[in-house]
C-alpha cells in the first residue's frame, strides 16, 4: 500500500490532509481525531467526578495533613476535616445531589487573632490544591458606598485560580474579621447600622449560592471590562473572627440556663477560663450577626488561645516552622544557625507578653535576627548561636532603634 492510500479510520482524511497519522493493528488515527477522543475521555471523567480532579481523603487523613502544619486546635481541626470532606463529597457526587440536596458546609471559626484561623484555611487549600482567596470583611461595603463590593471577593478567587472559572467555582474563600461587620445592637429597631448589616445581606447571597457577574480585574477602576459569570454554589466559605467579648454572651446564656435547670446544672462544672468552647449560634446572634448569615455558616467551631507550650511547638515543629525557615535562610549563605532552648523560651515569653498569638513570634524573630541577617552574608562567619542573652540584646537594640526612628 502506498502512503497515498492511507486514511484515518475515524474521519476518513487521507494522510496528506493530516499532520500525523498513527497506525494501529487494522486501523489508523489522525492527530485531530486523537485530540477529539481525548476531549471526550476527559469530559466523561470530569462528569463522573463532578469536575474535580483529586482523590478526596477521609476526614482522618485530612486532619493528619493539617497536623503537619497547624499545632494544637484539635477540635477545630476535626470539625473542619468533616466539613471539608462533606463539602467536596457533595461536589464529587453530582448524581446524589440531584436526588437529595445536600446543604453546603460553610464554616465559622471563632477565636483570637493569631491562633491559626487563616493558616487552617490555607492548609486545606494547599492539601486540595484549590484556589484560595483571603479577604478582610472590613473592606467590604454595600454597593454604592466607599470600599469594595462583595463581588470583589470573587475577583480575588478568579485571580487565585488564574481565571479558570471551573476551578474558581469549587475553590475556597476565607473571610477574615467577619465579626467586624456585626450589627452594633441585637435590636434592629434601635440602630440601623448600614455598613454592618448591609454587608451581611450582600454576603448572604454569595454564601447561599448564586450566579454573580464578576468584574475580572476588580471594581470600579476598569468600567469597560467584560463580566465573568461565577456560580458560588460549590465554593466553600470559611469565615473567621475574634468576636471580642462574646464570652459575655456565652456566660449570660449559661447563667440563664443554670437558673432554668437548677436541679441538673449543679453537677455540670462550667470552665469559666475558656468559655469559648461552649459557643453556639445563639451567642453569635447576640453578638450581632444576622440569623440568615449564621444559618449559612452552619459549621461553628472555636480556636483555643495559644499557651506557652503551644507557642514553643509552633516555633519549631510544623513542617515550615519559623525556626526551620531561618535555619534554611542562613544555610543558603553557608551559615549554621542554632537557637538554644533558653533563647526559644525567651521568645515564647515575649510573644505571650505581646498577646498577639503566634503572630508575635515572627516579628520577634525578625528583630532578633535582623542585625545578623544584615552583617553575616558575605562575611567570614560560618555559625551563629542565638542564646537568651543574645536575643535579649538584639531585641533591646531593635526597640531603641525603633524609638529613635519615631523621635
Ligand atoms: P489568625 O487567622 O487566627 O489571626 P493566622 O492563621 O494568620 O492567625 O496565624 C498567624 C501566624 O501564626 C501565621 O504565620 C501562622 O503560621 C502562625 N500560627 C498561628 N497559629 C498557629 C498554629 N496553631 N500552628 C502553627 N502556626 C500557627
Amino acid at each position: 500500500m502506498s502512503t497515498q492510500e492511507l486514511n484515518c479510520s475515524f474521519c476518513g482524511r487521507s494522510k496528506p490532509q493530516t499532520n500525523l497519522l498513527i497506525a494501529g493493528l487494522d486501523a489508523h488515527i489522525c492527530d485531530r481525531c486523537i485530540e477529539q477522543a481525548h476531549g471526550i475521555v476527559s469530559e466523561e471523567a470530569q462528569e463522573e467526578t463532578g469536575g474535580l480532579n483529586f482523590e478526596l481523603k477521609p476526614p482522618k487523613e485530612i486532619k493528619a495533613f493539617l497536623d503537619a502544619f497547624v499545632i494544637g486546635q484539635t477540635e477545630a481541626k476535626k470539625v473542619l476535616s468533616v466539613a471539608v470532606y462533606n463539602h467536596y463529597k457533595r461536589i464529587l457526587n453530582p448524581k446524589v445531589e440531584q436526588e437529595i440536596e445536600i446543604q453546603k458546609s460553610n464554616i465559622l471559626l471563632v477565636g483570637q487573632t493569631g491562633t491559626g484561623k487563616t493558616l487552617l484555611a490555607q492548609t486545606i487549600a494547599k492539601m486540595l490544591q484549590l484556589p484560595l482567596a483571603i479577604v478582610d470583611a472590613t473592606i467590604l461595603t454595600e454597593a454604592g458606598y466607599v470600599g469594595e463590593d462583595v463581588e470583589s471577593i470573587l475577583t480575588r478567587l478568579l485571580q487565585a485560580a488564574d481565571y479558570d472559572v471551573e476551578n474558581a467555582q469549587r475553590g475556597i474563600v476565607f473571610i477574615d474579621e467577619i465579626d467586624k461587620i456585626a450589627r452594633k445592637s441585637d435590636n434592629p429597631s434601635i440602630t440601623r447600622d448600614v455598613s454592618g448589616e448591609g454587608v451581611q445581606q450582600a454576603l448572604l447571597k454569595l454564601l447561599e449560592g448564586t450566579v454573580v457577574n464578576v468584574p475580572p480585574k476588580g471594581g470600579r477602576k476598569h468600567p469597560d471590562q467584560k463580566f465573568i459569570e461565577v456560580d458560588t454554589s460549590n465554593i466553600l466559605f470559611i469565615a473567621g473572627g475574634a468576636f471580642d467579648g462574646i464570652e459575655r454572651e456565652i456566660n449570660k446564656r449559661l447563667n440563664l440556663q443554670a437558673i432554668g435547670y437548677k436541679t441538673t446544672s449543679a453537677t455540670e462544672e462550667v470552665d469559666k477560663e475558656n468559655l469559648l468552647q461552649y459557643i453556639n449560634p445563639k451567642d453569635v446572634k447576640s453578638f450581632g450577626l444576622i440569623p440568615e448569615i449564621i444559618g449559612r455558616l452552619p459549621v461553628l467551631t472555636h480556636m483555643h488561645p495559644l499557651d506557652g507550650k503551644t507557642l514553643r511547638s509552633i516555633l519549631t515543629e510544623p513542617k515550615n516552622a519559623l525556626i526551620k525557615q531561618y535555619v534554611k535562610l542562613f544555610e543558603l549563605d553557608g551559615i549554621e544557625l542554632e537557637f538554644t532552648p533558653g533563647a526559644l523560651d525567651y521568645i515564647v515569653e515575649k510573644a505571650l507578653e505581646y498577646n498577639l498569638g503566634a503572630r508575635g513570634l515572627r516579628s520577634l524573630c525578625e528583630s532578633i535576627l535582623n542585625e545578623a541577617m544584615f552583617d553575616l552574608p558575605g562575611s567570614d562567619e560560618t555559625a551563629l548561636k542565638v542564646t537568651k542573652t543574645y536575643a535579649e540584646q538584639q531585641l533591646k537594640k531593635a526597640n531603641t532603634s525603633k524609638l529613635k526612628a519615631v523621635s
